[in-house]
């Protein structure tokens, strides 16, 4: 799975991503834990699964923590595979989508699509200034 931005991505796997939020997750979780899980308040590194999909809880503190917080995809107001198709096509794509267009491909309203591109734009005009976490995803999207 976390070849799928590195090099060249394999379609198949691209529309697999585009399509399920589950696969979104699973792929976020990857490279958010690629090293292990430490817990953000206590340090912590056993975990249990959380209650939503593909996040863990602290074994000892219970803090729950979710793959994407932390990542330009916390707090999305739409589904995160369109989301990421999005990202994938500002970060990576050979053509300037226009916001018209992903709103119409994604059946998402314009001023959605143009927020998230704003935002993922923004993110990596701004990429000292990120966390580690939204590094690596950005990053994730770069190679
Ligand atoms: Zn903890």
């Amino acid at each position: 799975m976390k070849a799928i931005f590195e090099g060249n991505p394999d379609v198949k796997e691209l529309e697999e991503l585009f399509h399920s939020d589950d696969k979104c997750l699973e792929f976020l979780a990857e490279i958010k834990w690629e090293h292990g899980f430490i817990c953000r308040k206590c340090g912590n590194t056993n975990h249990c699964p959380g209650k939503a999909p593909h996040s863990r809880r602290c074994t000892k503190c219970k803090t729950e923590e979710s793959p994407t917080s932390g990542t330009i995809f916390h707090n999305c107001k739409f589904p995160i595979h369109k989301a990421f198709y999005i990202a994938y096509n500002v970060c990576k794509g050979k053509e300037d989508v226009s916001t018209y267009e992903f709103a119409r491909r994604l059946s998402l309203r314009q001023m959605t699509c143009w927020n998230f591109k704003t935002k993922i734009q923004n993110a990596l005009r701004a990429m000292d200034s990120l966390s580690e976490n939204e590094k690596t995803s950005i990053q994730k999207f770069f190679q």
